[in-house]
Parts: C-alpha cells; sequence; structure tokens
C-alpha cells in the first residue's frame, strides 16, 4: 500500500474515534442504518470522449478496474443547453427546469447581474429557482460545488460563499483534525512541487512564465483543495452522512488553460482518480453505511481560440458597440429604441475628445483591462442602454429598455441588418435570437428554424434531435440575452470571448456529451439526455430520511 495513503488513513481513523466522541456526547445520533446513502463525484468539464481516451490510456487506472471488475457501468450522459455547471447543477440537485443561461449573465428585470464566483449571487439564484424543492444532498455535505443542493455542511460551494457552515465545537474539531493534516500533507507535496519548478527553471529560464502560473495552479487547486476535499469526503463517509457531492474542480481548470486534451489537462485525471480511490476506500470500509458512489461530469469542453487573437487585442464588446451599436450608425430606427447613453460621465467626457490621446488610450486600457475600476463587473460592458454580456464561447446581448425577452421581429425593425451582420463577424458561429414560430439560430449569415437545423450549422450531427431541444429551451429562459452570440463553429473555429483555450457553455459535441459512472445494482431508468432525469434518481435515497 502506498504509505502516504496508509497515513492518512491513521488520521481518519483517529477522527473517526473523535465523531464517535462527539456522538457519545449526545451532540448528534449515529447514522440509521439499513437504507442506501448517496454519494455522487462530480469531475468538472470531462467530456465522455476525452473520458474514453483517459481511460484507453491508463490514466485512470482506478475507475477502469470499478467498470471492469466492480461492475460499475459507464453510461453516456447529454446535459441539454447550457453546458455549464450552474445549469446542471440546479437540474441534477433540485430537478428544476434551470433559468441558468451561463456562468455570467444579466437578468433584465431586476437590472442586475449574476455571476456565480460573486458572493451571494449562487445563493439568490438557489433561493428563488430550487424555492422550497427538497435537494439531493439535504442534511449532507457538498464540496465545490455551485449550490448546496440542501447540504447543511458545505466547503467552497459558491452558494454559500457568505456563510460557512458546519455545527458544534466538536465537529469543528473534528474538521480541524482533517484540515491540520491535510496542512501538513499539502506542505510537503507543495514543497516538492516547488523544488522540482526550480529545477525545471533552471534546466530552461526561458519556459518560467507560463510554468510559474502552472505551478500556482498546481498548487492551489491539484493539490490543496483536493485533499482538502477528498479527506473531507472521506471523513463524511465514516460519519454516515445522509449525501455527499463533490465537484473535483482540477481537470476543468487545467483544460481552461491549456485545452480539453492538453497533456497537462490529462495528467490532472490521474490525481482525480486517486482521490476517487481513497474516496471508495473509505465507503468499502463502512459497508453499513450503504453508500451508492456515482461518478459523473457536468459537460465537456471545445478547444478553443480567444477572440482577442484573431482580432489583434479587440474585445467582442468594442466590436459591438463600435462598428455595429455606434449611434452614429444609421441602425436605430425604431421610435421606443433608447435614447441617451449611460456611460460613466467621465468616460464620456474623454470620449468625445477627437483625438485619441494618451489619456484616452489609458482609459480604453482600462475599460479593457480593469472594467471593475470604472464600476462595471468583469467581462461585462453597458452603452446606449444595451448590455453586453461575455460569459465564455457565448456572449449576451440585451437591451434594457425592454424588460420581456426582445424578439428577432422588434430587432430587426430597431435594428435593420444588425442580427444578420453580428452573424457575419470574425469570430462568430452561432446568433441565437427568439422569434415568433420559435428560436432561430442565425449561422453564416443565413437564419435556420429549429426544424432546419440539419440542413446547416448542424448537418450530420447524430444527435440533431437533442441540439434542438438545448437550443429551444435555452431561449426559453428569460435571462438568456436578447441576442445569444457563441464562438463555436465560426469559420475561424471554435473561438472564446474569453481568453481560455478551452471553454464550454454550447453546443459542440465535446462540450454536450458527458458521463455518468453507476454502481453496482444500480440501474437507469434509460439513456439520460438531460440532467433533469438525474434527480428522481437521486432524490430517492433521500426519501423517508
Ligand atoms: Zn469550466
Amino acid at each position: 500500500m502506498n504509505p502516504r495513503m496508509a497515513l492518512d488513513d491513521v488520521v481518519l481513523w483517529m477522527q473517526h474515534g473523535l465523531d464517535r466522541l462527539v456522538r457519545r456526547c449526545r451532540l448528534g445520533r449515529a447514522p440509521a442504518s439499513g437504507r442506501r446513502r448517496l454519494l455522487v463525484v462530480q469531475i468538472d468539464g470531462l467530456s465522455l470522449p476525452v473520458l474514453e481516451r483517459g481511460l484507453a490510456e491508463g490514466r485512470m487506472p482506478f475507475l477502469r478496474k470499478l467498470l471492469q471488475r466492480e461492475r460499475a457501468v459507464l453510461h453516456p450522459m447529454s446535459v441539454g443547453l447550457p453546458t455549464s455547471t450552474p445549469a446542471f447543477q440546479m437540474a441534477a440537485m433540485y430537478g428544476v427546469a434551470p433559468d441558468i443561461p451561463g456562468f455570467h449573465y444579466h437578468d433584465k428585470q431586476r437590472r442586475a447581474d449574476v455571476y456565480f464566483p460573486r458572493a451571494g449571487d449562487a445563493a439568490h439564484v438557489e433561493n428563488t429557482q430550487a424555492a422550497g424543492r427538497r435537494g439531493i444532498v439535504s442534511g449532507g455535505s457538498t464540496y465545490g460545488c455551485i449550490f448546496t443542493g440542501g447540504a447543511v455542511n458545505s466547503l467552497l460551494t459558491f452558494a454559500m460563499l457568505k456563510r460557512p457552515s458546519g455545527a458544534g465545537l466538536l465537529r469543528a474539531l473534528s474538521a480541524a483534525l482533517v484540515l491540520a493534516w491535510v496542512w501538513v500533507k499539502c506542505s510537503v507535496i507543495s514543497v516538492a512541487a516547488l523544488g522540482r519548478a526550480l529545477l525545471a527553471l533552471l534546466a530552461d529560464p526561458l519556459g518560467a512564465p507560463r510554468g510559474w502560473k502552472l505551478l500556482a495552479l498546481k498548487i492551489g487547486v491539484s493539490v490543496w483543495i483536493r485533499q482538502l476535499f477528498t479527506l473531507s469526503v472521506a471523513r463524511d463517509v465514516y460519519a454516515g452522512a445522509p449525501a455527499i457531492y463533490v465537484n473535483f474542480l482540477d481537470y476543468d481548470i487545467f483544460a481552461h488553460a491549456w485545452g480539453p486534451r492538453h497533456r497537462r489537462a490529462l495528467r490532472a485525471l490521474r490525481a482525480v482518480d486517486r482521490s476517487i480511490q481513497q474516496i471508495a476506500r473509505a465507503v468499502r470500509r463502512v459497508p453499513e453505511h450503504g453508500y451508492d458512489v456515482f461518478v459523473l461530469s457536468d459537460h465537456g469542453q471545445a478547444l478553443c481560440t480567444p477572440y482577442d487573437t484573431l482580432t489583434g487585442g479587440r474585445r467582442i464588446e468594442r466590436h459591438l458597440f463600435d462598428d455595429l451599436l455606434a449611434p452614429a450608425g444609421a441602425h436605430e430606427v425604431g421610435p421606443t429604441a433608447p435614447t441617451g447613453r449611460r456611460v460613466a460621465g467621465g468616460i464620456k467626457a474623454i470620449r468625445s475628445g477627437r483625438e485619441p490621446g494618451l489619456v484616452q488610450r489609458f482609459v480604453n486600457y482600462l475599460e479593457e483591462d480593469f472594467p471593475w475600476l470604472l464600476g462595471e463587473l468583469k467581462e461585462a460592458r453597458e452603452q446606449g442602454g444595451v448590455r453586453v454580456i461575455a460569459a465564455g464561447p457565448n456572449a449576451f446581448v440585451y437591451f434594457l429598455d425592454e424588460p420581456e425577452p426582445l424578439a428577432a421581429e422588434k430587432i430587426d425593425a430597431r435594428f435593420p441588418g444588425l442580427i444578420d451582420e453580428i452573424g457575419r463577424s470574425t469570430g462568430i458561429g452561432y446568433v441565437m435570437v427568439r422569434a415568433a414560430g420559435g428560436p432561430l439560430c442565425v449561422w453564416r449569415g443565413k437564419r435556420y428554424r429549429m426544424e432546419d437545423l440539419g440542413a446547416g450549422p448542424f448537418a450530420g450531427r447524430a444527435d440533431l434531435a437533442l441540439v434542438q431541444e438545448g437550443i429551444r429551451s435555452l431561449m426559453a429562459m428569460r435571462c438568456a440575452g436578447d441576442l445569444v452570440l457563441y464562438g463555436l463553429d465560426a469559420p475561424e473555429g471554435n473561438v472564446s470571448f474569453i481568453a481560455e483555450a478551452g471553454a464550454h457553455a454550447g453546443p459542440s459535441t465535446d462540450e454536450m456529451h458527458a458521463f455518468i459512472v453507476t454502481p453496482q445494482g444500480v440501474t437507469l431508468p434509460g439513456p439520460i439526455k438531460h440532467p433533469l432525469q438525474l434527480y428522481p434518481i437521486f432524490a430517492r435515497y433521500g426519501a423517508g430520511a
């Protein structure tokens, strides 16, 4: 046995004893036995094709062993649109069709952006959309998730950033033991990683900047957070938590930075596999707790070119505002078109200057790289009553004077030619817009109705029906932009509107096709075509609890 893992076990058993002491002090009851418990391990961002490659290349030996010898079964799973963690988890955890069009979007009625990493936003979405439904993690623990799923104990979960939970002094002490051990262990690993990086630096000084960025990510996410999650889940397993949902972020983060099939992203799979092994061992040791372990992913990623590398550093917002929506242009003709530009006063004054002097360039620089200094959220810009949010391979355009979604007919009347011009712009794949007869998908300058998609942008896709259904449900979301732009399948290839090599939110095959591994003895009612179908499967673990 790996000596490092053996030491983990000693610490966990000490901690198990502490937990028994907690119960003896009547601070909590021993978990009732005789029913199965839910344990979900999410590998964020891992598509089925990349998982299959990882298995074939021997990067996930434990998962392969589960599949070959322990009668776990790998099922393909399609996740609908957008291919994004918050939408997936809202559907899977609560069985609610989400109104979550992306990781970052605007709510015209509330006149507010939703940006999941910002404290309070995830909690608001969870409270309003899950509204009183029982989450699949009720009474249990979530780690690294967007929502709590009803958990009483959450760590690094976006919805709980403002008020981390977990009750009782002794329980905290028990958690502290795990934390202290993670600290000791990670320090040793971090020192080793630093040492290796220094050696690499000596060998290749020019490769250093990228190398240091990688190292920071590696130590931060891959080591500390994964270790903390793994040991915390093991602790919960020994304690018999009613349900556990842990999200390992390593692969997703590395795939965003370098691409979904880059060797650094693939290497992260090995570390996640070891964590799954550690969790599975804890589960085997307490068969009386009856955990069923599901391993799944929430979406995949597409390899992308960042938009600004195609445009010489120009962002999509600038193209839209300056080239297509500029008030000097002849576009704005409708009587209800917004008047008056709501740009911060000082900026406006500087803009009106004719010479793009030093100050102007400095303001442009601030606007490009530090919009929050000017009161804006990163990747959100507003001008002339139009708000643009670049969320990834997707960008949303909102016409703010109209609280309801604005359909193509009205946009055409206000801005003749705008939709089609955007559709023909550099780095644009699809433009989606609502219309009287159902949503339209504009591709290469031509408008397609859902029933015609197979003759255009999605010709030859075996999963055409899933794409059609995905676009329909995305454009039925109240908060999806009046225009939803995708850089996927642009003439230049796949494009993301933010600086990343791997991206997701859209309908490409790699993004939409994820997987679920079911444990021995659990069967699925049929193929999973949307995470909503997971809810009844997971919710029955909590029924009657
Ligand atoms: Zn991601």
